[in-house]
């Protein structure tokens, strides 16, 4: 990039609009100026006079960077690591692996793998959950930083009901977690920022809980965790927590849910919890790849929709089977059939962007290509087959194989490059 001056990048671009719906141009050029940030997606003759140097990527699709609204940096090794439903899944493939991060050349080689799977697969932002262990959440945010990928993420918090190995004190994590925000969240004018990660709330102690909702509360963070996934596990949780009505209650009674709160699956929350979730303002991570791989269900979009609550998507590595946003919009489409809730691509594209950037609390920054926006896209190759803003949602949806990713940008910095 030439310093103080702008950069512009010519080829057809689409993006979802902040006011709904999508805006598709055959022939622009996203002009970026030198903060990162996007000035205009203007006419070819206005980004001559704008940009001494235009890449020129006709043939490409520019997209905003894929928001990868949930997902587990120490499960990047487990990928496809098929062994039953939710609970077993847990104890036979996940502990086991998350145990192993308290080791340092390990946990460091992952989060370098982690980030680099994300950056290829064309996402810009991810919702990650790290493990337990407060060594491997400082390094998962090196790599971060090292990167130029942006996150929120933080340490999981587990203090009971699950192996010695991952579990840890609710004080000692709830310190480590101070630790992790004062060092982190922010971390480049707010590029990094920490979240309080409950993991579920059968391992967690109503004690530990309350805890992480002050943290969240002091410093205004987000809080990430799952609920109403499996049969069996929302079973549980009510014997963990008799006191709670429903799952939901859990996480209400201690002050976890607010509109800073992503909630990953919502698989089989009943009519009135899902009011619940909307009257609060919290927010889901849909993760439809994962829920099929356990068997978990599928989430009802229509329900999210009927009552404007905001949807990201997530890849949910390592029960989702991919690191590819575009593998779970396939499968959100499946499961929106399966339910009764149809999408459209535009819908779904809009998900796998803009909605995964207001469910992290993003949107003002990124998850559209609008001017003020920080310049954060993706370029795909675009099939010859695929004109028009019809051909431009096929690649930018179910077409991933056809329309693979070429470059990863965020605020105008190259981030990945397949060459
Ligand atoms: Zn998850």
């Amino acid at each position: 990039m030439l310093a103080g001056q702008s950069v512009g990048y010519r080829g057809a671009v689409l993006t979802p609009s902040s006011a709904g719906g999508v805006v598709y141009h055959d022939d622009a050029v996203l002009v970026v100026s030198p903060s990162g940030t996007i000035s205009a997606v203007a006419s070819i003759e206005a980004g001559r006079a704008a940009c001494p140097l235009i890449h020129d990527l006709r043939g490409s699709l520019l997209v905003p960077g894929f928001v990868d609204a949930h997902l587990h940096y120490p499960q990047t090794r487990v990928i496809g690591s098929a062994s039953g439903p939710l609970l077993t899944w847990l104890e036979r493939v996940v502990f086991p692996e998350e145990a192993r991060f308290t080791e340092e050349t390990y946990a460091r080689a992952v989060a370098k793998e982690f980030a680099l799977r994300c950056a290829e697969r064309g996402t810009t932002t991810v919702g990650a959950y790290s493990s337990s262990s407060p060594l491997a959440t400082n390094l998962l945010f090196d790599a971060l930083r090292e990167s130029g990928l942006r996150a929120v993420a933080g340490l999981v918090l587990m203090d009971q009901r699950c192996p010695e190995a991952v579990r840890v004190p609710a004080a000692q994590a709830l310190a480590a977690c101070r630790e992790i925000v004062s060092r982190w969240h922010g971390f480049d004018g707010g590029r990094l920022a920490v979240a309080i990660v409950p993991r579920f709330a059968i391992s967690c102690s109503k004690e530990l809980m309350q805890g992480a909702a002050a943290v969240a509360a002091e410093h205004d963070l987000c809080v990430m965790t799952h609920i109403s996934e499996n049969p069996r596990e929302e079973a549980e949780t009510l014997v963990v927590h008799p006191w709670a009505r429903d799952y939901l209650d859990v996480y209400e009674t201690v002050g976890l849910v607010g509109p800073r709160t992503i909630l990953a699956h919502a698989i089989h929350l009943g009519p009135a919890a899902w009011d619940r979730v909307a009257e609060r303002g919290a927010t889901i991570a849909h993760c439809p790849d994962s829920n099929f791989f356990l068997g978990s269900g599928a989430m009802r979009l229509a329900e999210a929709r009927a009552r404007g609550v905001t949807v990201g998507l997530g890849t949910d590595v390592a029960a989702g089977r991919s690191f590819d946003v575009r593998r779970t919009v396939a499968c959100a489409y499946d499961a929106s059939l399966l339910t009764e809730s149809a999408a459209t691509p535009a819908e779904l594209f809009t998900l796998a962007t803009l909605g995964g950037a207001r469910s992290l609390g993003l949107a003002e920054r990124v998850g559209t290509l609008e001017p003020g926006k920080e310049a954060d896209f993706t370029v795909l190759a675009r099939p010859l087959h695929a004109a028009g803003e019809q051909g431009a949602l096929r690649a930018a949806t179910f077409a991933a194989e056809l329309a693979p990713v070429t470059r990863t940008y965020v605020r105008g910095r190259l981030v990945w490059s397949r060459s």
